[in-house]
């Protein structure tokens, strides 16, 4: 690149330095910056075009266009030339603009005597903010280097829109993050919350920009690059195995070793900017190419490279969350998304979660519900919007955040969570009462559980044992396959916490969408159907019979009671418990003491084994339904798949009559029989389940109370009237029946 531009380039960011440490009013400010560049860039106009709303760009500072035309032209999204590059956020370098495809003629701002147009957007970390423009009478394309240099002032634009450099008095811009927002997201885990905003990620603000001594600024860069470099090495020496974590921090270091990726960001410091104004353009120019990259591939290693550039700004500028920072009060975290070991690390401090990625089948989303935190997931922008200590309204219910909420929100909300207090209070005065129905019925109440985090919930949710606990949690948290002694020490903690309450162990059920982060993910075509829970313990059985001696050493001579989980035929019941006799042979050889009483049992999750043998039903000591499971198979409708998840109902008659024959084999055949889906949680699904003659319900903690509020004021026979009536009537659900029943009673 020519010294003699460099030069330019390097004095208008001196002068634009200047203009930011002026005291000067926000418009005079953006007016000055118009002003400056027009000069430098030897054009006639320089014009900044802001976003005004979503879709809506406004002329806020202009030299050389109509003055009065400030303020007051407005474009859509996407028209005219300036409303093409903020949508597609690539820059337009036309010498014949009239003639350029979309260009939009505005006789306000007395444009059409210019010829060429070079329009940048403005945009920070790709949230676009707006556009800036040069245009000229002679009809000439912008170098490449003029295209850089405008680029890097729209960037200085960006961070000083972020700093507010540009409110005040008559300004062009309101205030950013001080206004109210409502996000929309999906709900991964129900319950209100409110509180103050923790970014996992804390946004770095640059506030040194432009770099007077390129030498220095240089080093500076040199010696972060080396201190990221000896910090991703010494990552990868504590990992281990060939995870998905090491596979990441190899790209980490394949990126923070590319010498293009350097070499591009000391270019920046060339031409003027300073060390980590030069790492946050490359990573601006890195977040572009994401957002167009269709390749699933290219665009995980562009966010790798995006995580890294991150790091290294936090090196240079000292930001970020040092160790010792402080959550703030009724912390709401905010992340792109979580690793379920990170989660569990802030633990129960949380008071909500929002995630702007994220599925509801996700490991985090599964470490949420197990600690009972509001989690809402796919909540867009939340990581643009959100700083550090906002107030903010978690609604999981509804998937919905309010961030920096109005006055009138505030006062919804907090009705909405008083109305939810005094439910828990009412909950908690029937804690220790029996979930009894009017007609004398008495249904037993257990909690779901996977954490050891979960087990207090025993105590306080008057729950009667951990009627499911689910094994593959303990391992999906790790990024190491435990070791048996782990395991039986855990186990043992349960069962001490248990306090000799009944705990149901599940073996390890993996596979579909849980996928232990140290195993090699199969690559299948239809997860839910292939190669999960009890057919990979069957095929590999090494993790299983680790698992049963776990379960058999942490017992100690205690009960203990242990579940296969998705059983599909009797033979596959008999080889799990064939592997039980041997472990139990095993540790007898041993000299350990065994548990003084074993049950076993299956998990019903394929329609399959609601038709299997009385032989089957005769021979298995319990069986829990698995009604997430169940469901999804009975309809064929995908269990993670947000379109059709929610589209049948499960007190469709058809289900609920496929059910019922289930209870009525298991009360031929004296089966113990429970369900542990989280339809057992709802209230009216409860009460149906109860009507149909499921005498055990397994559930989350906090839904107990609320269940069995619901069971003590209902009549089993009255409902099971009702379900009748509806099956006769040919009604396609019972619901609307249930709940006009439910509205009649006092
Ligand atoms: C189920 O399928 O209903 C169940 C309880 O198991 P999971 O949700 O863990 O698959
Ligand atoms: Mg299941």
């Amino acid at each position: 690149m020519p010294n003699t531009f460099e030069s330019e380039s390097r004095k208008l960011l001196g002068r634009l330095r200047d203009t930011m440490a002026s005291q000067a009013a926000g418009q005079e400010r953006l007016d000055q910056i118009t002003h400056l560049t027009a000069d430098s860039m030897g054009t006639e106009v320089c014009s900044i075009y802001l976003f005004r709303d979503e879709e809506t760009l406004e002329l806020c500072a202009t030299q050389g266009l109509n003055a009065e035309s400030v303020h007051q032209t407005r474009m859509k999204l996407g028209e005219g030339l300036v409303g093409r590059v903020a949508r597609t956020g690539k820059v337009i370098n036309a010498a014949d603009a009239p003639s350029a495809k979309g260009f939009r003629y505005m006789p306000e701002t007395g444009e059409e005597i210019y010829s060429s147009f070079l329009g940048v957007p403005i945009q920070r970390l790709g949230e676009k903010l707006g556009v800036l423009v040069v245009q000229s009478k002679e009809a000439r394309e912008f170098s490449a280097d003029e295209v850089y240099a405008l680029e890097v002032v729209a960037m200085v634009l960006a961070e000083m829109t972020e700093l507010g450099a540009f409110v005040g008095e008559g300004a062009a811009l309101r205030a950013r993050h001080t206004q109210s927002v409502l996000i929309r997201g999906v709900t991964a885990q129900e319950g209100t919350a409110e509180g103050h905003i923790w970014l996992h990620e804390p946004r770095v603000v640059v506030t040194n920009l432009v770099g007077d001594d390129p030498e220095k600024e240089s080093a500076r860069l040199t010696d972060a690059v080396e201190n990221l470099r000896v910090s991703v090495d010494q990552l990868l020496a504590g990992a281990s195995g060939d995870t998905e974590q090491v596979q990441v921090l190899e790209a980490y270091r394949m990126f923070a070793n590319s010498k293009g990726w350097l070499r591009r960001m000391e270019e920046n410091i060339d031409r003027g900017l300073s060390a980590e104004a030069a790492v946050e353009k490359e990573q601006s120019d890195v977040r572009a190419r994401m957002l167009q990259a269709t390749d699933a591939y290219l665009r995980e290693r562009l966010q790798d490279l995006d995580d890294l550039s991150n790091r290294l700004l936090r090196i240079l500028t000292g930001q970020g969350h040092q160790t010792g920072a402080e959550l703030p009060e009724n912390p709401i975290l905010v992340a792109r998304n979580i690793g379920p070991g990170e989660l569990l690390e802030y633990g129960r401090q949380l008071r909500g979660i929002i995630l702007e990625e994220g599925s509801v089948g996700s490991h985090a989303a599964i470490v949420a519900r197990a600690l009972a935190i509001p989690l809402v997931i796919n909540a867009k922008r939340i990581q643009n919007e959100a700083l550090n200590g906002d107030h903010v309204m978690v609604d999981g219910d509804q998937g919905v955040v309010h961030l920096r909420p109005d006055d009138t929100v505030v006062s919804a909300f907090r009705d909405k969570m008083a109305m939810q207090a005094k439910a828990q209070e009412r909950y908690a005065s029937i804690r220790d009462k029996p979930a009894v129905t009017l007609c004398g019925k008495t249904i037993r109440l257990d909690m779901n559980a996977g954490l050891m985090a979960d087990l207090p919930s025993l105590e306080s949710s008057g729950a009667e044992g951990v009627g499911l606990f689910r094994t593959e949690l303990q391992f999906l948290v790790r990024s190491q396959m435990p070791k048996r002694t782990e395991l039986a020490a855990l186990y043992a903690r349960v069962l001490d916490a248990a306090q000799g309450k009944r705990v149901v162990f599940r073996t390890l059920d993996i596979g579909s969408d849980k996928v232990l982060p140290y195993m090699q993910a199969q690559d299948e075509p239809n997860p839910a159907l292939g190669w999960r829970a009890i057919r990979v313990g069957l095929d590999k059985p090494g993790v299983m019979r680790m698992q049963l001696q776990a379960l058999l050493r942490a017992a100690n001579g205690r009960p203990l009671s242990i579940m296969f989980p998705f059983i599909a035929q009797y033979e596959e019941y008999t080889a799990a418990r064939a592997e039980v006799d041997k472990a139990i042979a095993r540790e007898k050889k041993l000299g350990h003491t065994l548990p003084e009483k074993l049950e076993i049992g299956a998990m019903l999750e394929t329609p399959s084994l609601a038709f299997a043998s009385n032989k089957f039903y005769e021979e298995v000591e319990f069986l829990s339904i698995g009604g997430n499971d169940l469901k999804q198979f009975f309809f064929a409708a995908d269990r993670e798949n947000e379109r059709v998840r929610r589209r049948y109902d499960t007190l469709n008659v058809s289900f609920l009559t496929f059910l019922e024959g289930i209870v009525d084999r298991c009360a031929t055949t004296n089966t113990r029989l429970s369900f542990c889906g989280e339809d057992a949680g709802r209230p009216v699904e409860a009460l149906c389940l109860a009507a149909i003659g499921l005498q055990s319900l397994s559930m989350r903690p906090a839904s107990v109370g609320p269940v069995k509020h619901l069971l003590r004021r209902c009549n089993l026979d009255d409902v099971r009237n009702i379900i009748q009536t509806a099956r006769d009537a040919g009604e396609q659900s019972v619901r609307p029946a249930v709940m006009e029943y439910l509205r009649g009673l006092t």
